[in-house]
């Protein structure tokens, strides 16, 4: 038959899509893409640089913003020309 049934082959699908999305962020200089993270519902889109990713992820206390967008109380970590990096204060 050689058929998988349809859950495997959902399953190994997801599997090859994040090796994929990890090979390509390895081999992507940047910029990457963020969604702002303000605290309003906010739609716009932030370039970060490839070496300030490593400043955000995967620490989810620091999160990407526009400058001049709201956030909760947080300190700014790095500040750049198009965005902030800030953590929050807990
Ligand atoms: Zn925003």
């Amino acid at each position: 038959m050689g058929r998988e049934p349809p859950s495997a082959r959902e399953t190994r699908f997801r599997e090859n899509e994040v090796l994929r999305a990890v090979a390509e962020a390895d081999a992507f200089r940047g910029p990457f893409g963020f969604q702002c993270e303000c605290t309003r519902d906010c739609p716009e889109l932030v370039m970060v640089d490839r070496v300030d990713v490593s400043a955000v992820r995967p620490n989810p206390e620091r999160l990407v913003v526009r400058p001049g967008h709201p956030t909760e109380e947080a300190r700014v970590v790095l500040r750049r020309d198009g965005y902030l990096i800030v953590e929050l204060l807990r």
